[in-house]
């Protein structure tokens, strides 16, 4: 199938032809030589990954190797290995640590094979903040003078101006003075309200705890989008951008398979490479070791021993989302 044709192009068109039948159209479509339209024609009616059989997910990888291959003029590999018995992923990131290098932003990139530009996808945003103090002579210097309640300075300057993070910031070294970094992604909510929210059921948890996306089933609503509170979903507003010398060509089907315009993607904790055992790209490139991955569920990992003995905090953990995602400092 021509990646750029979607479940929702189909149903578009499948309107438009209106009376007639589907059972026309198979015949047409399955009588047809074209190995190509076979091939459309299965992917268009295959059902949710999660309640494929066994039988019916390996025709689907094999029908996307195939496809994939073509396409990028190299052997491309889908893989569809399921979560471990025993594992809960979890991750851990110190943020005393972090320079704000943004190479994590880069090596995940080039690993889950995001578009490059037009439109540009990053998973990881890292965000840059000032250094705040608090002093009563702070107190009463915030707000513009005559304006507002004075409450605070370290929101405001005192021109107004409001201190935020932000995520474009290209200064000649990194880290900048006063200043520390924030990096984001998807936490693998345990109550993820991404899930929750998806009409077609395309975005679900793994056992092992990772937010997974079937993208063939992905209508593009990107009521996710709205509903998770972190930011990190996107969104391929266009046909995405992969130079073939760029691909890498060791996927898995709910991962880092190249997506199609008009659906979504997220970080899966690069599960192409966790499911067998490795770290993530954002792990090993990390030049500070601010980044720690491993099993939750194992007391002697990395992970829970910074849990058991870290201060630790998780983002708007008054939401009740249950991050898997854990920030700590020494
Ligand atoms: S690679 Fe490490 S130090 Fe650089 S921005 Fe990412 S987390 Fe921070
Ligand atoms: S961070 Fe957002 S996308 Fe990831 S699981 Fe939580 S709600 Fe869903």
């Amino acid at each position: 199938m021509d990646g750029s044709v979607t479940r929702r192009d189909f149903m578009k068109k499948s309107a438009q032809v209106g009376a007639a039948s589907v059972a026309g159209a198979a015949a047409l479509l399955t009588g047809s030589d074209d190995a190509e339209a076979k091939a459309t024609w299965a992917e268009w009616f295959q059902t949710n990954y999660r309640l494929m059989t066994d039988d019916e997910k390996k025709e689907a990888i094999a029908r996307l190797e195939k496809r994939y291959s073509e396409e990028y003029g190299k052997r491309v590999t889908v893989d569809g290995s399921p979560p471990m018995e025993g594992v809960l992923f979890g991750y851990a990131l110190n943020i005393q640590k972090c320079i704000g290098c943004r190479r994590c932003v880069h090596a995940c990139v080039r690993e889950n094979n995001q578009s490059r530009h037009d439109p540009e996808i990053q998973w990881i945003r890292v965000i840059k903040l000032e250094k705040g103090n608090f002093s009563a002579d702070d107190m009463n210097s915030g707000y513009p003078e005559g304006h507002g309640i004075q409450v605070g300075g370290n929101a405001y300057k005192n021109a107004g101006v409001v201190l935020e993070g932000q995520h474009y910031y290209e200064p000649e070294k990194v880290p900048e003075k006063d200043h520390f970094y924030l990096p984001i992604q998807c936490m693998q909510c345990e109550k993820p309200p991404c899930v929750k929210v998806c009409p077609v059921r395309t975005t679900y948890r793994d056992p092992d705890g990772v937010v997974v996306i079937d993208y063939n089933w992905c209508i593009g609503c990107r009521m996710c989008m709205g509903a998770c509170p972190y930011w990190a979903r996107r969104f391929n507003w266009a046909e995405p951008n992969l130079p073939p010398d760029e691909m890498n060509p060791r996927t898995h089907y709910l991962g880092n398979r190249p997506r199609m315009v008009g659906v979504v993607e997220k970080c899966t904790f690069c599960l192409q490479r966790s499911r067998k055992g490795r770290y993530t790209a954002c792990v090993e490139v990390c030049p500070v070791g601010a980044r720690k991955f491993g099993n939750l569920l194992d007391p002697e990992s990395e992970v829970r021993k910074i849990l058991d003995r870290k201060r630790v905090f998780r983002l708007r953990a008054d939401l009740n989302t249950y991050p898997k995602f854990f920030y700590f400092i020494d």
